[in-house]
């Protein structure tokens, strides 16, 4: 569905991602798993069409995505679910979702896709008319990834959905994420929780100083000594 193929990337000279190549099958949670300033953030705002590589190829669904502007990826499918929400807290929680379908193609099914996602988020329903900044940190991720569902998404992308959230909560958002992966939609989440996420994930990848450096089935990851020392300090 989803293929990197060589991607570099940065910031004006600096160059953070160094070929990088991943791929996400239909139907699969992938997951980007390394720790602070990896490179997970950029790899993500780059297929979004955030950043444009200097080099490399990402095509989607079999399209050549590389260049294409971020509002245009939208309209293709995929939806980034951004680090640390950033809802418009003075505005309702129906408002914050209603901006989730602004392209003209989300737009004309709202109604029929508010529906869908508010039962999905039964939470988020009964504080439909509450500001978004009044909410708890676990009911604003709830809010995020409902926004994000709000465009239609087929490729929904996820940047540490439970930063900073309690390990209850933490539960709570990727007990989400697999309902959200069983009405079909196609997941790859980036995080330092690498636990919780191998966890949710059929596969992963680690990326260490801007380098995938290994790849393999989640479980097998669980496992990996590299993994095991350097993550999840065992
Ligand atoms: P974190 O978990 O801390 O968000 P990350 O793996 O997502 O980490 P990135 O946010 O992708 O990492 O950052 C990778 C590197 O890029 C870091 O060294 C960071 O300082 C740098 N960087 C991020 N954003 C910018 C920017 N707008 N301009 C310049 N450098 C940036």
């Amino acid at each position: 569905m989803l293929r990197l193929e060589g991607i570099h990337a940065g910031y004006g000279a600096t160059t953070i991602l160094h070929d990088v190549s991943l791929d996400v099958q239909a139907g699969e949670v992938v997951t980007i798993v390394g720790a602070n300033g990896a490179g997970k953030t950029t790899t993500l705002r780059t297929i979004a069409g955030l950043i444009k590589p200097t080099a490399g190829r990402i095509t989607f669904e079999g399209q050549d995505i590389t260049r294409l502007p971020a509002h245009e990826v939208v309209d293709l499918g995929i939806t980034l679910i951004p680090e640390g929400r950033q809802l418009f807290a003075d505005m309702t929680v129906h408002e914050n979702l209603l901006m989730g379908a602004y392209r003209a193609q989300a737009r004309a099914k709202q109604k029929d896709t508010l529906d869908h996602v508010l039962s999905l988020f039964p939470r988020v329903r009964e504080r439909l008319n509450q500001s978004a900044g009044s909410l708890s940190g676990g009911e604003q991720q709830m809010v995020a990834i409902a926004r994000g569902m709000m465009a239609r998404p087929r490729l929904l992308m996820f940047d540490e959905p439970s930063l900073g959230l309690a390990p209850i909560v933490v539960q709570q958002v990727f007990d989400v994420i697999d309902t959200i992966v069983k009405t079909g939609a196609t997941v790859l989440i980036v995080e330092q929780n690498v636990f919780h996420t191998l966890k949710a994930a059929d596969r992963g990848y680690v990326l260490e100083n801007g380098e995938i450096v290994l790849s393999d089935s989640s479980d097998a990851l669980l496992t990996n000594d590299h993994v095991r020392q350097a993550y999840l300090g065992i």
